[in-house]
């Protein structure tokens, strides 16, 4: 090892795994995984989908989404530093040419460049509220959704349970108020029990999101107060600060109110979401059971059926 790697794994105990899990790409938080790493991926999500309810749909998002769609769901007023938007070079083809061609002098080539229509999805879900609104009222029983896709967040950083562009799989239920909080205490036990399979000692606990700057704490303090979010948190090492591996979100009627979506009778419907943390879930199960799997826990082994 050389002093810069001693002095990296020293930083973070997970540093030791990124050789047999990950390949760098050149920038933090963003790799190449191995075969054997998204083999572990591969089961999770197999383990995950055997969980889901038959009425549930399924839909699997692209790593983009539409930026109007984002910024309608009041995305930049909380979370504006960790959004990815597209940039491309528009115009004409001499205008493209030769902001092109600062490049090749060694000039910035990047200041030619525009917003476009899309941005990195920073979360499963929000795709999905837009699709339900155009479909008409809720059903009586509500609906349910499983979802997925690639999610980007600007946070470079480099811990492995810190990434820039990471999986997220949801269970997204649109419905009444009880029905949320029921399907989402009902999740809350479930992933307990999901953890203890893959023999991951984890803890639930209320939090709050990482709301931007001032005014944002106030409003993790309101969420915290209305006990709108609680998070899976798994300690990857003893002693070191445990990582949230899922999330459990009740977003009231704020979907509802800003996609218009109804319930049978007109009144605003209500949405939460389970989120299973994939990457984050399967360092985890490395980082706890090592990174032969032919040796892992007879227990575990069965659970994701390796
Ligand atoms: P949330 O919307 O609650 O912030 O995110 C849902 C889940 O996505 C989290 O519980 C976590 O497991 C996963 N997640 C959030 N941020 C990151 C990240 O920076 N890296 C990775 N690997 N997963 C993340
Ligand atoms: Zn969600």
């Amino acid at each position: 090892m050389t002093a810069n790697a001693e002095s990296a794994a020293a930083e973070d105990p997970l540093a030791g795994l990124a050789a047999a899990l990950f390949r760098p790409m050149d920038a933090e938080g963003v790799y190449a995984r191995t075969a054997l790493y998204e083999g572990v991926i591969e089961a999770l999500g197999a383990r995950v989908s055997a969980q889901r309810v038959p009425e549930a749909e399924v839909l699997r998002f692209p790593p983009v989404m539409s930026r109007r769609q984002l910024e309608k769901s009041g995305y930049l007023d909380s979370f504006p530093n960790l959004l990815g938007c597209v940039c491309a070079l528009h115009g004409s083809e001499s205008a493209i040419r030769s902001a092109a061609d600062r490049y090749a002098k060694g000039g910035d080539w990047t200041s030619a460049l525009a917003p476009s229509d899309l941005v990195l999805s920073p979360a499963a879900c929000y795709p999905l509220y837009p699709l339900v609104a155009a479909r008409g009222r809720v059903p009586a029983a509500g609906l349910i959704f499983d979802v997925a896709g690639d999610c980007f967040r600007r946070e470079p950083s480099r811990s492995l349970d810190r990434l820039q562009s990471f999986r997220m799989r949801e269970f997204v239920r649109v419905g009444t108020a009880e029905q949320i909080r029921e399907f989402r205490d009902d999740w809350m036990t479930r992933a307990q029990t999901l953890a203890q399979d893959l023999g991951l000692a984890a803890t639930l606990e209320v939090a709050s999101d990482p709301f931007f700057g001032r005014v944002g704490q106030m409003k993790a303090v309101s969420q915290v107060q209305q006990s709108l979010k609680f998070e899976l948190l798994i300690p990857y090492h003893a002693g070191t600060r445990p990582t949230a591996c899922m999330s459990f979100n009740y977003h009231r009627e704020h979907f509802g109110q800003v996609w218009g979506i109804q319930g049978e009778r007109g009144e605003l419907a209500h949405t939460g979401c389970v989120a299973f943390g994939m990457d984050r879930l399967a360092v985890a199960l490395f980082a706890q059971h090592g990174t032969v799997t032919a040796r892992w826990p007879a227990g575990v082994r069965r659970a994701l059926a390796l």
